[in-house]
């Protein structure tokens, strides 16, 4: 049998002299550039240069060693006779073993300050062409790219020859080891080359300020959004690539404007943009806007931030529409960390701009962009992948009613059911959205329990509805308090709260009153609430257990869409008939995280 020959070309040099003992044990052929050959020929063992077979000199300071048909014909022949015929004509020998890793790129540039000429040195061309040859030729030929294989190889080697499956693995690491090279490449000059907030912006930090650096960037093309003032951060980024994606699929399955208001990744509110009511311009402290019902969009965002004041507090602002000037104004006088929209007025942007001393955040969204279909994200070092949830919610996915039988849900309940379904897309699981009027009234996110989430969004529409008490609208606050003050104020006497003992607590509570009220008893709060009807409930998943659908019918649920697949499904459809409650099986579980 023909001597076998192995290429050896290694920046990181461990562990090579023992190869290289090994490799000659067995009688094979070792060929290596400049500076593995010299080790290797220090330690006495036979060796010769790349040269030897490509009659070339290595050349231009190191950037040519091995870049020559006769090493890459060498390593991608086949065992096919047209392939040894060609060889055989250029006197080429096969290349039976490539020992190859590249030079240093992720560590000089992670370097400070380092130069884009110091970084273009460490760019291995001879190298990443040497182990994707060999890889791509595994079949025949044995590649190793990592020091840790080489005891690994040696002994299958002292047994006969390395195994095809190993071949497989190394191959498979070779390419990981290039495609990782590549990727810390263009990362590299994606950041000094693509110009900061075009295909890559950097952040000040992640989601939380030790957790540096951090950035955001798409692979090719352009970011789809512009950032026109401020600075968004890590866990802006987050709510406002779910809130997008979330009025824009409200707006193109009702044909409205639509609005969200996200904290944490979850909305605290969304709606489209149906007129309000003289109480609910109240309840979302729009009273003094004129003409508000004139602009969808404001109506939309005035019920998106009404819905719960508390948890809108410094929202995350997602629109599907061109923002305008009414709309602006009622974001201008709130608490708000930014906003995302296709574009914006320019009286709009005015109003905006001048938000936060100027530091608002204004994305501007390209409404036109369509995410890859698949989406994969790191945990803990490990990528996950999956295709993205891009399932459509219209009006088809409420056909399924379950009870009562043969059923039709009016306009209004298709809506709310509409609104709350598409919500929870975008919701933290656990979670069920109680929907009314075009509007979530209450949303429970992220409770490791249905029930949980059931009585956590329950409490808060029945809030919400408390607040349209006739006591409630007609408290009165000092002249000059804040909006949030009479939120926090509103939000103790609803849940029956406020502070009772004499101390600052009390104090702070009763001195936004200009009269301090008199709680609402538990008789007034029920006889109200149990005027709360015509509300839609949705649940990303199954209901295990028919307490969810007692807790919904006591806040005024007439509609009902949830998955199915519990033991209990038809447990659950009997208590939904029994109270009354039109219940849709809507087929799709919407689990988001
Ligand atoms: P040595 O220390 O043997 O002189 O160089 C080993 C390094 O050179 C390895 O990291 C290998 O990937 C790289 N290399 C091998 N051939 C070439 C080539 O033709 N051009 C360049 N730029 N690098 C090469």
């Amino acid at each position: 049998m023909s001597q076998k020959t192995a290429i050896l070309s290694v920046y990181n040099k461990t562990g090579l002299l023992d190869l290289a003992k090994g490799l000659v044990q067995h009688n094979i052929r070792l060929l290596a550039s400049g500076g593995t050959a010299k080790l290797i020929r220090e330690a006495g063992f036979p060796v010769e240069d790349v040269s030897s077979i490509t009659h070339a000199p290595e050349m231009l300071s190191g950037r040519v060693k091995t870049l020559h048909p006769a090493v890459h014909a060498g390593i991608l022949a086949r065992n096919l006779e047209s392939d040894e015929k060609d060889l055989a004509e250029q006197s080429i020998d096969k290349v039976d073993y490539v020992v190859c890793n590249l030079y240093p790129f992720k560590e000089t540039v992670n370097k400070i300050n380092v130069t884009i000429a110091e970084a273009v040195e460490e760019i291995d061309i001879g190298g990443v062409t040497l182990l994707r040859a060999a890889a791509k030729n595994h079949s025949r030929v044995t590649i190793l790219s990592d020091p840790n294989d080489y005891p690994g190889f040696l002994e299958e080697l002292n047994k006969g020859e390395a195994t095809e499956n190993s071949r497989k693995i190394y191959a498979l690491k070779a390419f990981e080891h290039t495609a990782d090279y590549d990727a810390a490449i263009s990362e590299f000059f994606r950041k000094k080359y693509a110009g900061d907030g075009v295909q890559q912006l950097t952040l000040r930090y992640g989601a939380n300020p030790h957790q540096k650096p951090a950035q955001a960037f798409v692979k090719s093309s352009k970011l789809p959004f512009k950032v026109l003032a401020g600075s968004p951060g890590y866990i802006n980024l987050l709510d406002a690539l779910n809130s997008w994606p979330l009025v824009k699929e409200l707006k193109e399955s009702l044909k409205l404007p639509a609005a969200a208001s996200f904290k944490h990744v979850s909305p605290a509110g969304a709606a489209v943009g149906i007129p309000l009511t003289d109480i609910e311009k109240q309840v979302c402290f729009v009273d003094d806007i004129e003409g508000i019902n004139d602009s969808p969009l404001a109506c939309a965002y005035a019920r998106a931030r009404g819905a719960d004041r508390m948890s809108s507090f410094g929202d995350w602002i997602a629109l599907s529409e061109e923002v305008d000037a009414i709309t602006a104004k009622i974001i201008g006088r709130e608490v708000s960390d930014g906003v995302i929209a296709p574009g914006y007025s320019p009286e709009a942007l005015e109003i905006l701009k001048k938000k936060k001393g100027g530091k608002y955040t204004i994305l501007e969204i390209d409404p036109t962009y369509d995410p890859p279909s698949t989406e994969t994200r790191q945990v803990y070092g490990i990528s996950l992948s999956q295709q993205r949830n891009d399932i459509k919610i219209t009006s088809q996915t409420f056909s399924h009613i379950i009870t009562p039988p043969n059923s039709i849900l009016p306009d209004s309940a298709i809506v709310d059911l509409t609104v709350a379904t598409i919500s929870l897309k975008y919701t933290q699981s656990n979670s069920v959205c109680y929907a009314k009027h075009g509007q979530i009234v209450g949303l429970g996110a992220g409770q490791q329990s249905r029930i949980h989430c059931t009585r956590l969004a329950g409490d808060k529409a029945d809030n919400w509805w408390l607040r349209q008490h006739p006591r409630v609208l007609g408290l009165k606050f000092k002249k000059g308090t804040k909006r949030p003050d009479k939120s926090n104020a509103i939000d103790l006497f609803v849940t029956g709260q406020a502070p009772k003992e004499d101390g600052l607590e009390k104090d702070m509570y009763e001195k936004v009153f200009e009269e301090v009220p008199v709680e609402l008893t538990h008789e007034e709060k029920r006889e109200w609430l149990n005027k709360l009807d015509d509300v839609a409930v949705s649940s990303d998943a199954f209901f295990p257990f028919i307490d969810n659908v007692f807790r919904a019918a006591r806040s005024g649920a007439k509609y009902i869409a949830a998955p199915g697949g519990s033991v209990n499904d038809d447990a659950v459809h009997d208590a939904a008939k029994q109270c009354g409650i039109t219940f849709v099986d809507q087929s799709t579980r919407l689990f988001h995280h």
